[in-house]
């Protein structure tokens, strides 16, 4: 059994039923992808569009596809067709640009809004404060076109679980907010917890683990 796959199932093991293991397969090779797809692993996570397109071109037609990344809208028309579920959705911008194009493909697009929850300053992801407004003013008008799954954070790249601990129990609190708008009480994806966090993310209600490094290595 390879390293990757020994890693998987180690992984799959201690992740709850329940919870979605998406297998972050950035900087890694296809080979890579057909071990785990061989075991069963169908959702994979890629950060940038033009390594997933490549990457699904020469894989299997059954896996899912799962963008993580930041979203250009330029590379929004190319990714549409492939993809699973975005992950990054962070702006109104490229929400406009995503129903424009689900419209003119005649195709129905599956979202999470990426909420900012780390104290690092970056550049992605919506403040939590925007969120229910967001929601609320943009999604009626997606007629179903765009489909809001639920959301995705990252929280900070720090040893301190307790502020870690923090910041997933604001995007699990925002969560069940916006379950319990009319209308979105129905979204099932709380996509937070990677390598280094997702123990701590599971605890917290987390529904999608998105994890990397400790499946296929280090990068
Ligand atoms: C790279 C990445 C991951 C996986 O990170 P690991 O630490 O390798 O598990 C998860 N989510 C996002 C958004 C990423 O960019």
């Amino acid at each position: 059994m390879s390293k990757t796959v020994e890693n998987y199932h180690r992984i799959r093991a201690l992740i709850p039923h329940h919870v979605m293991l998406l297998a972050v397969s950035k900087n890694h090779g296809v080979e890579k992808i057909q071990e785990l797809y061989a075991e069963g692993q169908r959702d994979f996570g890629e950060n940038k569009v033009q390594e997933l397109l490549e990457k699904a071109e020469q894989l299997p037609k059954d896996i899912r596809w799962h963008l993580i990344g930041h979203l250009q809208r330029n590379k929004v028309r190319a990714l549409l067709p492939v993809v699973s579920l975005i992950h990054s959705l962070d702006s109104e911008r490229l929400f406009d640009e995503l129903l424009k194009e689900a419209i003119r493909m005649d195709l129905q697009i599956s979202v999470l809004v990426q909420v900012r929850i780390a104290a690092e300053e970056t550049k992605f992801g919506m403040p939590a404060a925007d969120v229910l407004p967001f929601i609320q003013s943009l999604f009626p008008k997606a007629k179903g076109r765009l489909k809001l799954k639920g959301l995705m954070g990252m929280g900070s790249f720090v040893t301190d679980s307790k502020q870690i601990h923090a910041e997933f129990s604001m995007l699990q609190q925002l969560f069940q907010r916006v379950k319990a708008t009319p209308g979105y009480e129905d979204i099932q994806i709380l996509s937070m917890g990677m390598s280094q966090d997702w123990p701590l993310a599971v605890e917290l209600g987390s529904t999608c683990v998105r994890i990397g490094s400790d499946i296929f290595g280090m990068r």
